[in-house]
Formats: C-alpha cells, structure tokens, sequence
C-alpha cells in the first residue's frame, strides 16, 4: 500500500513493510516517503483548504455522515486488517476500534454544524463586534501505532469538520487503516486534497512535515519525547500545536470500594490493548487494609487471561506491537526484581507464541514510589501497586508523576470522590471504572501529558482560530478617540 496524496495512490515504490506482531508475518509491503512526498501532499492540502473551508456546514457534515457509513459498511474488513497489522485481538478491534471510529465521525458529522461563537454586540457603543470561529487551514498530523485507525480518526475528523485541510502521518509500524480511511473518504465524497495520508518513518515525513512552512498546525500523538520535537519545530513558523502525549495513569482504591469491582476494572483497565493504552492504569494506590486482597485478586485474573492468536474470538490480549518493545517492556521488569516483587507474570512466553512479540499479565508490589517502574511509561501489561494510609497520602501518590492524562478513583463515598476528581491533575478523572470513552466529550492531558483535546466540541478550540470583527456604527470622520492622537484642527 502507498501514500494517498491529493485523492489518489501515489505509487513510490515499496521499500518498507507491515508486520504482524502475533507472527512475523509480512502484512503488506508500503512505500516510505521523504521530504518531496510532504511537499506534494502539503500542497495538495493547500490547494483544497479555498474550497473546502467555504463548503457550508451542511456539506461537510453529510460527508461525514457518508463516511461514517462507508466505514461501517467495510467494518469488518477494517477490523481484520487492524488486528494484523497492530497485533490486537479481533474482539477488540471489532467491538472498540471500529465501531469506536464509525461513531466518532457520525459526531463529527453533527458537530461540524454547531461551530459557535459569541453573540455580536455593541460593546464600545460606537461599534458593532462580532467573533468569526474560522479554520486554521493545512494541519499536519503525526500519529502513533496504538490505536490506528482510531487516531487518524481522531486526527482527521475535528480538523475537516471545522473546514482544516490535512496531511496524516501513521506510524510506520501500522499505516494500513489510516490508507484505507482516506480512500472511504474520497467515495464519500469528500474532495481530492483535503485527507491525504503519508506513510514512512518520523525522520524521513515526520520530520519535514513538522517543518513545513505551509502547515498551519501541528497536531500530534505520540510520546512526550517526541512532543517536545514538535514543539521546538513549531517554533520555527510559530504553528500552532496540539500534544496528546504519554501516561502514566493513576488508579487509586479506598477501604470502601466494591474491590470486586475495582480488581475486574484494574485487570480491564491495566491490559487493554496489552497495556499499550495512553489512558491505560498503571499505579495501582490502594488502601492498606484491602492491598493484599487486591494484590491476590488480580494476580488470580491476570493468570486466566488467554494469550493467543488475534484473529481468535477466545484471544483475551494479543502481542505487545515490535520485538524492540516486547525486550524494552521485559527489561523494565527484569530491573525491577532488584528492588520490587513480581508477584505474577514477568516472563516471555515460548511455545507458540515465541514467534509474536507477546508478554504477559504482570503484576508487580513494593515498588518504591521513585522507582523507574513506578514513573518511567512501560507501556505493556504492567501494573505496578502501591499500598497508601490516608487520602491525602493517596492524592499526593496520584499527583507523584510528570503525566497528567487520566486516573481513576474507586470509593462508595460520595465527598471523597469529589475530593479526588478536583485534586488530581489529569485530564480525565473516573469514578469507579477506567478506560471508557465517548465522542461526545474531550480527551486530552495535563502537565507533560500535553494540551489539546481530541473528540467532543471542545476539540474546535483548537481546530479553529477567533477573529474579532469590528464594524464602525457611527458613519462620522471624526471618532472621539482620534483627540488622542492629533488635536481637531476645527478647533483650534
Ligand atoms: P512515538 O512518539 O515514538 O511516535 C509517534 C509518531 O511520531 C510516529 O508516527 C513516529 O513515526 C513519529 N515520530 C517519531 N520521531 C519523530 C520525529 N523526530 N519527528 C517527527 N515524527 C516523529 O510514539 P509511539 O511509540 O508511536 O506511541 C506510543 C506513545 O504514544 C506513548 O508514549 C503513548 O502514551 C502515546 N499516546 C498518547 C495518546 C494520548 O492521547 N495522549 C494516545 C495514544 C498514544
């Protein structure tokens, strides 16, 4: 498969490939752009930003709404493709990945026809104001490999509803829905140019694109340490910047929560994606009264999760995405014996999966709150548990950390949720659950976990850009405050 650049397949060669993680398998062979490539699909972004950013809201949203369909007509084509390439169990990708994708842009669909502004209004008195929300114009998206085609999604839809042009670029690891996106867009209806997708490497497109003088905007996805690349290459052409960065999200439990509850929720919430996840917990803060019950009910949980091959309904969690990470993830493990306990897990299995990139449920206690495990993102199926005393002690815990995306806290009492959901610093604060997700309201993080929201209408704060129009209402040559600048000559 290819870039997709001003409505069609550019076709550069193949000189990189898509491998399935559960195997090794070569998914697809891709072709790996350069710094031309960003330029032509920059400038077909630019030369279809005129007509698309004064198509009205109605036409942008019934080609939403088509490609909302198209996606979901091809929803299991989709869902087969992306567990292969992401290595993701099937249930996973046809239960959250792309019906998660189809309902997002049958949001943004409706969404593009409620871009609000302010009131006009007569302000200073002898003016009439009013606020124009206008698109920003080309943005330049840099995806990552977690989540496909729910990123590009992501990426794509706020910024065309809002009337933006785009040039995507997925991971090279796992470009293939992303492409596919892009052709359901152009049956849809939506015109040449204004999606176009390049698949390669951060150096060889990332790069460029980021640099780009004609991007408007960058909006990124990916690793903090990538996103203070993006910010120092905005700097450049003063973009603007969107940063949904890493995680390291907090899950704390009270003496009075439903443990049951709580240690179904952290099993759920610590392996989806195979712990691959932003959002994923990875702090278990627990009370000490109910942290050695925790502790053995994961532990027995985590060991009937069935790791096997993706495309198998029975697969509970499939491979972690490259050799390179699986060895990262088992590194951080294997450190942490040093100074922590592994209480299950922490192996790489042979057997059959020896060919995939797998790594199992592991479940590591005692661990010093400064410990790299306990502050470094893993990404991989790795919960780390902490016991604490009192609440503030569990707040303090939750805040220990440079990422701010999401927490979650489990209590039946009313007051001390609330007192969690104002005190932690992260974007998205749960109460009694962790992961879950939903269009219509924003995700995004705090402190090195980035700014910027993704899905919702808050997403067009940042997908849109305010202008002041101020009409004079008087008609007269003469306006009051000109005496401040030269004196009446009538007068004088
Ligand atoms: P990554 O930062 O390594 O790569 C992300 C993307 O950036 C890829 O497309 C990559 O090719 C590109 N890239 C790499 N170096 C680049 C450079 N120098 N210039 C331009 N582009 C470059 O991240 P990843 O490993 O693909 O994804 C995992 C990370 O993404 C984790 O840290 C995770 O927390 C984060 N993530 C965050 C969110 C969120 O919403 N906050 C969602 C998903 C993933």
């Amino acid at each position: 498969m290819t870039h997709f650049i001003n409505g069609s397949i550019r076709d550069e060669g193949f000189r990189g490939t898509v491998r399935d993680p559960s195997n090794g398998d070569v998914v697809a062979d891709i072709s790996m752009g350069d710094a031309e490539t960003v330029d032509s699909a920059v400038r077909a972004a630019r030369a279809a930003y005129p007509g698309w950013s004064r198509a009205t809201p109605a036409e942008r949203s019934s080609a939403l709404a088509e490609l909302a369909k198209r996606l979901d007509a091809r929803s299991e084509e989709i869902a087969a493709l992306e567990s292969r390439q992401a290595g993701k169990p099937i249930r996973l990708t046809r239960e959250f990945d792309v019906p998660g994708t189809v309902d997002n842009a049958a949001f943004f669909a409706g969404a593009a026809r409620n871009l609000e502004g302010k009131a006009s209004g007569e302000y200073s008195g002898s003016h009439t104001s009013s606020v124009r929300r206008e698109s920003i114009g080309v943005v330049g998206s840099i995806a990552p490999w977690n989540y496909p085609l729910q990123m590009a999604g992501w990426k794509i839809f706020p910024a065309i509803a809002a009337g933006n042009t785009i040039v995507l670029k997925p991971s090279e690891l796992t470009p293939l829905t992303s492409l596919i996106l892009a052709e359901a867009a152009q049956e849809a209806g939506i015109p040449d140019g204004v999606i176009n997708v390049i698949t390669g490497t951060g150096a060889d497109v990332g790069a460029p694109l980021l640099r780009h003088p004609d991007v408007d905007m960058l909006s990124f996805t990916g690793s903090t340490r990538v996103g203070q690349t993006v910010l120092e290459a905005a700097a450049t052409t003063a973009k603007r910047v969107h940063l949904e960065l890493g995680g390291k999200a907090p899950f704390v439990v009270h003496d009075d929560a439903d443990l049951t509850a709580a240690i179904h929720g952290a099993v759920a919430g610590s392996l989806i994606n195979t712990g691959q996840d932003c959002t994923a917990a990875t702090r278990a803060i627990v009370h000490r009264s109910v942290y050695d019950d925790f502790i053995s009910g994961v532990a027995e949980l985590y060991q009937r999760v069935v790791l096997g091959p993706t495309a198998d309904p029975s697969t509970d969690q499939g491979p972690l995405i490259s050799a390179a990470h699986r060895d990262k993830v088992a590194a951080m493990v294997d450190r942490a014996r040093g100074y922590a306990r592994v209480v299950t897990g922490g192996s790489i299995p042979g057997g059959t999966l020896a060919n995939g990139f797998y790594y199992p449920p592991t479940l590591v206690s005692d661990a010093d709150p400064r410990s790299e495990i306990v502050r470094d993102e893993v990404f991989g199926p790795v919960l780390v548990v902490m016991p604490f005393d009192s609440d503030d002690e569990a707040i303090d815990l939750a805040n220990d950390s440079p990422y701010g995306l999401a927490a979650s806290v489990w209590t039946r009492d009313v007051y001390r949720a609330l007192r969690a959901t104002e005190q932690i610093r992260a974007g998205c604060v749960w109460v009694n659950d962790h992961i879950s997700i939903i269009s219509e309201m924003p995700h995004g993080g705090m402190k090195q976990s980035g700014f910027g929201k993704d899905m919702s209408t808050y997403s067009f704060d940042d997908y849109t850009v305010i202008k002041h129009v101020m009409f004079d209402r008087t008609g007269t040559a003469r306006r009051d405050w000109h005496r401040t600048v030269f004196a009446d000559a009538s007068r004088r």
